[in-house]
């Protein structure tokens, strides 16, 4: 089962970030909102529907910017092709991967802030979070 997020009201959204309201930014967004973790590429073709004309290369710079303002952030798994985008939901979640089918869903955090964990020996750094994915079989792989 994909969980989907609850509909964003993209333009105020948007405003609050400080960036300039542009139909091409809302169509992304939106299109950000309705998948739960989604390369650029499938954001692409859902933002395409209502916008024929977009560049996949326009839809990375807006993702980009997105990211940078902190409304969207990048996903890295390990082994995946691509990165993957999700709104930013201000926790710290982490994901858990079928090995098999690749498939991405989100976890909460085990532990319940950064950092997850704490190395014996941090070498003189202050430790800001621990990147954590769970890889396991999903139901329809095993
Ligand atoms: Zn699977
Ligand atoms: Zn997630
Ligand atoms: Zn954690």
């Amino acid at each position: 089962m994909t969980h989907v997020h609850a509909p964003v009201d993209a333009p105020a959204r948007l405003r609050t970030a400080g960036l300039r309201v542009t139909a091409q930014r809302v169509a992304v967004l939106e299109a950000l909102s309705q998948s739960a973790h989604a390369p650029v590429d499938a954001l692409h073709e859902m933002v395409h529907r209502d916008i024929p004309g977009i560049a996949l290369q326009t839809v990375h710079g807006i993702v980009n910017d997105l990211t940078d303002a902190r409304i969207a952030q990048r996903v890295s798994l390990p082994g995946a092709a691509s990165s993957l985008y999700e709104l930013a939901r201000g926790d710290n979640h982490h994901h858990v991967q079928c090995v098999v089918c690749g498939r991405v869903e989100d976890v909460e955090c085990v532990v319940g802030e950064a950092p997850c964990l704490t190395p014996s020996d941090p070498h003189g750094m202050r430790i800001l979070e621990a990147a954590v994915t769970f890889r396991g079989i999903c139901n329809d792989c095993a």
